[in-house]
């Protein structure tokens, strides 16, 4: 089988498609995409299903999600401190949460193609000046003038070209030594002894300490219960991009959206016959959708009809955002009537996307407090309905940042503006992101 054009899932073209930039030249835009066409992809067909099957034990209940990183990745933040940081942040909390709870954890990053980001409105305004809205670094710049809102294409191939710098450094990271699971142990331990938020968790420490020891004395090697991988994701928004990295696997004849292993679609682009959806239904891939507070049952089992017919366990993951004070009502019969058709999803946690607001300081934050009462909330519910609460998907940096409030290591309001560097949405700093780590596993052993 030759992979002529046809072959590519065009479509999702003759929907509607939210969220898509108004590109100025489309001739320019037309050799971008021929270009991107013919570069080599950023990853290959059998990792993609290897995340499959790995989520399809986070369907059944044996394993765990973590997900996490930047809400917006940018160019001019590539660099190998911070990939390394964030890598290394990623690492630490799959750690506590595999030793802790003892379940393996599939590691998936918000990185290495999460450069495009939905909008509220179209258009921002700043004392009297109107200009379109920031799209994230793949359309346009943040800087508010009127040459760097023009969406550009270019830029477009600089997201492949980040990606790929970025991936080549994380599996550098991630498989090249430099993080052996006594290393992340120490760098946690290191976490327990010197910060007022670790020392909380000594005894959860300790206890990780006993069954490594008791491991290596049993002859096990802990390092192989560990080894679940590293793979990338992002929203699969601008779906001109993402088909330009689709590809054909000869040997199955099916397609991959081979520009990173899992894709997700988000809450604004997730209409079931809308273009989102169609193009996802048409790729291999192991897939994602964001669940917001709105999520009609109805909608929920056109998504599986659309995204999962099969129903096949790790092909579909939900991840809900639904806001700490509504979870725990607005959950259950979501989950329930999945349950009741036996589609076989992962249920996965942002507690991020719901618990927004904007501090006194004018900054955009999220209360660590609420973030936690929204995972305890989920927590609740799966526990209530016999079911599997499958994993968290967190927006995370391995820097000190201060742009969500609270924590052990508390950023205070007036903290904010130290060093609130997010392109769009605030993070959890380093300290914040371990802590979370620690009380998800002490709610996963107690379940
Ligand atoms: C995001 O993940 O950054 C995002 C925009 O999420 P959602 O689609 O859930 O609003
Ligand atoms: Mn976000």
């Amino acid at each position: 089988m030759t992979c002529d054009k046809n072959e590519i899932p065009d479509s999702w073209r003759s929907l509607p498609a939210a969220q898509q930039p108004d590109w100025p030249d489309r001739a320019a835009l037309e050799a971008v995409l021929a270009d991107l066409a013919s570069y080599p992809p950023l990853v290959v067909t059998s990792e993609c299903d290897l995340l499959r099957e790995r989520l399809g034990a986070v369907a059944r209940g044996e394993s765990f999600l973590l997900q996490g990183g930047d809400c917006a990745e940018t160019f001019a933040q590539i660099s190998a401190d911070r990939i390394r940081d964030k890598v290394k942040t990623l690492l630490q909390m799959a750690a506590v949460l595999g030793y802790a709870a003892s379940v393996p954890v599939v590691m998936v990053g918000r990185i290495a193609g999460q450069y495009s980001k939905p909008r509220s409105k179209p258009t921002e305004t700043r004392d009297g000046v109107t200009l379109p809205s920031y799209r994230g670094d793949s359309v346009n710049g943040a800087e508010f003038t009127p040459e760097a809102r023009v969406p550009d294409p270019e830029r477009l191939k600089r997201m492949y070209l980040a990606s790929a710098a970025t991936l080549n450094l994380v599996r550098a990271f991630t498989t090249g030594g430099y993080a052996g699971l006594q290393q992340v142990h120490a760098w946690n331990q290191d976490f327990v002894r010197t910060s007022p938020a670790g020392q909380r968790y000594e005894q959860l420490a300790r206890e990780i300490d006993k069954g490594l020891a008791f491991m290596h004395a049993s002859g096990v090697d802990p390092e192989e219960h560990r080894s679940v991988g590293f793979y990338s994701s992002h929203e699969a928004l601008l779906l001109d991009y993402e088909t330009a990295l689709t590809r054909l696997d000869m040997q199955t004849g099916t397609m991959y959206d081979l520009s990173a292993h899992m894709l997700w679609i988000g809450e604004r682009t997730r209409q079931p016959d809308h273009a989102h959806v169609e193009f996802a239904s048409r790729i291999r891939n192991p897939i994602a959708v964001k669940l917001g507070p709105a999520t009609s049952v109805e909608e929920l089992l056109a998504l599986i009809e659309r995204l999962d017919p099969r129903r096949e366990p790790g092909r579909l993951t939900f991840i809900t955002r639904m806001g700490a004070d509504k979870i725990r009502d607005y959950l259950p019969p979501l989950i329930e009537k999945v349950t009741a058709e036996g589609a076989p999803v992962a249920w996965v946690c942002d507690p991020m996307h719901g618990n927004t607001s904007e501090a006194e300081t004018g900054h955009k934050t999220r209360h660590f407090d609420d973030v936690l009462d929204e995972v305890t909330g989920f927590f609740e519910v799966h526990s209530m309905l016999g079911t599997h609460p499958g994993g968290i998907h967190v927006e995370l940096t391995g820097e000190n940042v201060t742009e969500c409030v609270g924590g052990g290591e508390e950023v205070l309001v007036d903290h904010l503006p130290e060093r609130y560097e997010t392109a769009c949405d605030p993070r959890l700093n380093r300290s914040q992101s371990l802590d979370l780590a620690f009380l998800v596993a002490e709610m996963y052993r107690s379940r």
